[in-house]
């Protein structure tokens, strides 16, 4: 599972330490801006506090984050491929006129495609348009060298007659991740874990290969593209000499340098077991991997790399490939390890009916870390914590490793001082006040217990798989792990373990909440359109669902000033009792796999959008002229050497975006356009 960020935080500004302001001063934190998006740039403090092995251990694990990125083109769309290439040759060797203003739109498209590897939005799943015309674009094609366009994908009439409807037909592929009921959702969506299957054959195939009784399941068609081929279903398993072998030969080599670098034999093991699953493509050889992953809790340099979560597929079955390398802030781990320490506590008061907490919580294992290079699924736009694995029984029998990403929510805040976002959507000078003081605490704080409790808490009733919940249950799950963090969030008990100074950074977070999940947030969302993605669903359920609920008791008001619309808390404790509530229900929901009760939270308040409240925030909200999105441009790691051998490893923050994602598809580029 992962947290993403949401458009508001980046709104609030933080106090961070005086440590990192002085720093933070002369760094240029945004590095691009085009559409809807920011491009930012991130530090990695204290890496050169890092040993020389542990230094290149980063610098190998960093270099697999960089070759599975084709990986994700392709899954996110069969074209995506052709049509990146396309368009970067016309970058590179359109020899015409490039300061014609449809040449800006080119441009922008062209980033809004690396952003999003590919054509669909990375968050709405919906396919963006170009901003200039078919005709426009035969220029472009003609301007450019033949021998730069794709070579893989037929003659250059073959590759134009599949790319120009693919891009510009708005009826055609309209939607990478379709998770609205009623439609076939395999037919409806446009990514690639399917090929030729309905969702009721896909249903039906993993259904038969599941076993209700292995206590270990596997978890089925994780790794695989589903097709069928002369009638039958088949899995395409992605492992090297399987489908996108190219790339996963690259991450191999880099993790094998990896492995010889190791900090301990533990992770030497663990490495090793990711190259022997990504040579299989056995499932149970991920879920030995997995389970030596969770173990390794004492090495400083961690990483994620692989095909891990399945946001990209409505089934819930396929995993988008992924990875990060990172490192332990040691002096922030501090917060966490408090966290988890507590963590059978927290169990047990948790306010879900009794039968479904855990009686032992397992190996609960918590860290903040630096995050040194995104890749995949992870980048540009990245999660700020993260919580794996997510097979349950492994979470059951080995607990979780959980993480918060405090240089990237660091970077987020720096880009978004003084923005004006809060003045202009925060009514009550105090919570802005809390906001400020206290913002950055409790957003890392909501992170960590998010992360490190709420997923990892609960337990299933015997019988129950945990995939009843289907298209709803990405929603529901999410929904669950902010429900736990928001209701301890609030609780004494944050007083007493030190980690927070007062309550009032929590009603900081409560306000937040509220005003993002039922307003602020729908500046993510264009007008007429329903909210789609998992974790907004989420929000928006546990905002209405609280509002409605203490609408007699006047918890949550909407108040209008001026012609404008604030969300404003009248009583904090009181929203504290309702998310406990909603976290007990949603609770039994996922225990017992209660899909229609499932079904019916998610659509009744996690979906639809009120037009006149979404047109009123899109207004106030394009006044300011923000980016409700945010990504970021990796660092770069250059070898120093002395004759052969290596005596550093030399980080740099290069500040050109499009020159970043040219270099990534000429040096990480492996994959042919078909696959
Ligand atoms: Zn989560």
């Amino acid at each position: 599972m992962l947290l993403t960020m949401t458009g508001f935080l980046a709104g609030l500004a933080a106090c961070g330490d005086t440590k990192k302001k002085e720093r933070a001063e002369d760094f240029v934190w945004q590095a691009d801006r085009f559409d809807d998006i920011k491009v930012l740039r991130y530090q990695v403090p204290d890496f050169d506090s890092l040993s020389l092995n542990q230094k290149l251990l980063v610098y190998y694990l960093g270099q697999a984050a960089l070759c599975g990125r084709d990986i994700l083109f392709d899954q996110n769309f069969k074209y995506n491929l052709p049509i990146r290439r396309t368009l970067e040759a016309i970058y590179e060797g359109y020899d015409g006129d490039r300061n014609d203003p449809r040449f800006a739109e080119f441009e922008k498209y062209l980033k809004k495609v690396w952003f999003a590897n590919g054509i669909h939005h990375h968050y709405s799943m919906d396919k963006f348009t170009p901003g200039f015309d078919e005709a426009y674009f035969d220029v472009l094609v003609a301007g450019t060298p033949a021998d730069l366009f794709p070579a893989d994908f037929g003659t250059q009439e073959e590759l134009m007659a599949i790319i120009k409807p693919a891009m510009f037909d708005p009826a055609l592929y309209a939607k990478r991740v379709n998770l609205e009921a009623g439609a076939d959702l395999l037919e409806t969506s446009a990514n690639n874990y399917y090929d030729g299957v309905t969702q009721r054959e896909a249903e039906e195939f993993y259904a038969a290969m599941a076993d209700p009784n292995d206590p270990q399941p596997v978890s089925y068609g994780l790794n695989s593209q589903l097709v069928k081929e002369n009638g039958r279903l088949k899995e395409r398993v992605w492992k090297l000499g399987g489908m996108y072998s190219p790339a996963i030969e690259k991450i191999v080599y880099w993790l094998e340098q990896a492995a010889a670098v190791a900090e301990n034999p533990l992770q030497k093991q663990t490495i090793d077991a990711l190259i022997a699953y990504y040579k299989s493509g056995d499932l149970k050889d991920f879920d030995k991997y997995n389970v030596l992953w969770v173990e390794d809790v004492d090495s400083q340099v961690d990483f994620v790399n692989g095909f891990i979560e399945t946001y990209g597929d409505p089934l819930g079955y396929k995993a988008s490939w992924e990875a990060i390398a990172n490192f332990k802030n040691i002096a922030a781990t501090k917060r966490t390890a408090t966290i988890s320490g507590n963590a059978q506590w927290f169990e047990d008061h948790s306010p879900i009916d009794p039968k479904y907490r855990k009686p032992h919580v397992k190996g609960v294992s918590a860290k903040v870390i630096t995050v040194a290079m995104l890749g995949g699924d992870c980048f540009p736009a990245t999660p700020i914590g993260i919580n794996l694995p997510n097979a349950d029984w492994i979470r059951r029998d080995h607990g979780s490793k959980s993480v918060t990403i405090e240089n990237i929510t660091y970077a987020y805040d720096q880009a978004a001082k003084g923005d004006g976002f809060k003045e202009e959507f925060v009514l009550r000078p105090e919570d802005r006040e809390n906001m400020e003081k206290y913002g950055s605490l409790s957003d890392d704080l909501h992170t960590d217990l998010h992360e490190c409790l709420g997923h990892a808490s609960g337990q299933l009733a015997p019988g129950i798989k945990g995939d009843e919940l289907k298209n709803y249950g990405s929603t529901l799950e999410e929904a669950r792990a902010d429900l736990f963090a928001l209701y301890y969030l609030g609780d004494p008990k944050m007083l007493e373990l030190g980690l927070l100074p007062t309550l009032d950074a929590a009603w900081a977070e409560y306000a937040k909440y509220m005003m993002n999940g039922m307003m602020t947030q729908l500046t993510r969302i264009q007008p007429g359109k329903n909210i789609e993605e998992a974790h907004m669903r989420n929000r928006a359920l546990i905002a209405n669902w609280c509002y409605e609920k203490g609408l007699p008791e006047n918890v949550v008001e909407k108040v209008t000033q001026n012609g404008k619309t604030y969300i404003v808390v009248n009583d904090f404790e009181k929203l504290r009792g309702l998310f406990g509530d909603l976290l007990k229900e949603i609770q039994r929901i996922k225990s017992e796999g209660d899909f229609q009760a499932g079904q019916a939270l998610v659509e009744n308040y996690g979906v639809k959008v009120d037009p006149g409240l979404h047109a009123e925030v899109l207004e106030r909200y394009a006044a300011l002229d923000l980016a409700p999105y945010a990504g970021f441009v990796n660092p770069e790691y250059t070898l120093v050497k002395d004759g052969d051998r290596v005596v550093d490893v030399r980080i740099s923050y290069p500040d050109d975006y499009a020159a970043q994602m040219m270099k990534y598809s000429k040096h990480y580029s492996y994959l042919p356009s078909v696959n």
